[in-house]
């Protein structure tokens, strides 16, 4: 059936998440013409790409940007017809904060991974023998690191200790949240690898990644924040009819015998607890690993399904501050923390008012919003800072803050602050991950009228997302369309 033609009859769907994945999969299911259903735990929609408001500016609570390297977003906000409010970060770079201090982030390569070892930059952070050892990269034959299970590994054959712990392992906690030892490679760097082999050299690799995207930014964002796309989505599944029921937490699914196709059953807080049922034909899950793999794990063989963790909690806490000393951009865009550094907590700080001219001009001269996060994955316990209450996480940011721009934050700069936690919502891409992905994938395949997508199958950000939704809802509608 050609992927342009209707339903004939209104048959429905039921998607369970109101996150980008949901609200895409809901869009892409409601332009076929089907009845479709979107359930939501939590009362917004958008998922990790939301927003909130700090001394009276909306703001995003989550998500702020996405990559440019693919044109998926880009595509997608023009079908939302919200292409017009794309707008670049400012082009002054990221900072480093190692045991030593602030340095200005190489620009050469991709995640961290230097593009280019003569690059000035690099030899402020790396020690004479980091440099010499890193530079063995172009003498490696390229086999070397092609057998590597993880990114810190493949970097460490290749480019050594120093080129992991000062340049790659600041980004991905910082980014993702996870050490490079315990991130699978193509999860997080699609292609690397193939790169190395053609290239002959991680850093030649890397930099060829790098100059995939459009010259200028690796990433894009949009005036008003990335919260943004979702109100577009939302009204735009809502145009298309798409009926959706937000504080409805998805328990358990069931067959349904009489009419074929799926009950869900959803616990309703606001209606007393009761169970509320709904009914499709078809069945999208778009939440959180457990959250699908608990829901659809009974109907599956237990063998197929995969152990796969919930993301680390993360709390972000912007400062709005009026502090004049930063107008200059002290420190770029921002700042990536390594986690050898003892007298600093936050493990990244975005400068919103330099890196966003939008920010900058809604708060005026002298005024900045500052957003740091906590949380690296590898705290545990008592270590953790997200177990903070939050007006202790504001006091630590306040802290931490001044240290890494280099300026005096106190109570007296504050003119607002939010704390926002996320559970779950940047899965781990652990060693073996896409092999698991892929299993659960086909085990899908016996389970009729059912799909799944989200970033824990996609890997995480916009642009992955956006791809492998609308890829996998292609493929499901052109699979049942034969029904
Ligand atoms: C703090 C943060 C910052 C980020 N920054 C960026 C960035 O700058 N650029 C970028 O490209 N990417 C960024 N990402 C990643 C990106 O936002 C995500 O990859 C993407 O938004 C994931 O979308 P999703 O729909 O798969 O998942 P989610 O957004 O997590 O949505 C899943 C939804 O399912 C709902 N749900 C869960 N269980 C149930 C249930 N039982 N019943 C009903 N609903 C349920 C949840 O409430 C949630 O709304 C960031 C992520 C986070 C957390």
């Amino acid at each position: 059936m050609a992927m342009d033609s209707r339903r004939t009859h209104r048959e429905s769907a039921v998607v369970v998440g109101g996150g980008i994945s949901g609200l895409l999969a809901a869009r892409e299911l409601a332009m076929k013409g089907l009845r479709v259903t979107l359930v939501e735990k939590r009362s917004h929609l958008g998922g990790a790409v939301g927003a909130h408001e700090v001394d009276g500016h909306v703001l995003d609570s989550g998500a702020e940007s996405f990559a440019t390297r693919t044109s998926d977003v880009a595509e997608l906000l023009t079908e939302l017809g919200i292409e017009d409010k794309i707008c670049s970060p400012y082009d002054g770079g990221s900072w480093l904060y190692l045991q030593d201090g602030a340095h200005p982030a190489p620009r050469t390569g991709i995640l961290g991974i230097p593009g280019d070892l003569s690059d000035p930059s690099i030899r402020e952070i790396l020690s004479s023998a980091g440099l010499r050892r890193a530079k063995m990269d172009k003498l490696l034959p390229a086999s070397v690191g092609a057998n590597a299970k993880t990114l810190g590994e493949l970097v460490r054959k290749r480019m050594g200790q120093q080129v992991v712990d000062r340049l790659v392992a600041p980004v991905t906690t910082g980014v993702q949240s996870t050490h490079p030892d315990e991130v699978e490679i193509e999860s997080v760097i699609p292609g690397l690898q193939a790169a190395l082999a053609q290239r002959g050299s991680l850093a030649a690799a890397s930099a060829s990644l790098r100059a995939a995207s459009p010259a200028g930014s690796q990433v894009a964002g949009l005036v008003g924040g990335m919260n943004q796309l979702s109100e577009a989505l939302v009204r735009d599944v809502l145009r298309r009819r798409v009926r959706i029921l937000t504080g409805y937490d998805a328990i358990a699914v069931d067959r349904d015998p009489d009419r074929g196709g799926w009950t869900l059953l959803q616990r309703a807080p606001q209606l007393g607890e009761r169970v509320a049922p709904v009914h499709g034909k078809y069945l999208v899950m778009a939440t959180d690993a457990p959250t699908t793999l608990r829901i659809l794990g009974s109907h599956l063989d237990a063998s197929t399904i995969p152990q796969v963790k919930a993301g680390h909690e993360i709390a972000l806490v912007t400062l709005a501050i009026e502090q004049p000393e930063l107008d200059s951009r002290p420190r770029g865009t921002g700042l990536l923390v390594s986690d050898q550094v003892a007298t600093v907590r936050a493990k990244a700080l975005t400068h919103a008012t330099a890196k966003w001219k939008w920010i900058a001009e809604e708060m005026g001269p002298g005024k900045h919003v500052v957003r740091l996060s906590y949380g690296r994955g590898n705290d545990h316990g008592p270590l953790r800072e997200v177990s903070l209450y939050d007006d202790q996480l504001i006091t630590l940011a306040m802290h931490d803050a001044g240290k890494l721009l280099g300026v005096s934050i106190t109570r007296g700069n504050l003119l607002g602050a939010d704390v926002v936690r996320w559970k779950g919502s940047l899965p781990t891409m652990r060693p073996g991950h896409r092999e698991k992905v892929q299993q659960f994938r086909n085990s899908l395949q016996d389970l009729e009228g059912v799909t799944a997508v989200g970033a824990w199958l996609s890997g995480n950000g916009l642009a992955a997302v956006t791809a492998d939704t609308r890829r996998t809802m292609h493929e499901f509608i052109d699979a049942t369309s034969a029904d």
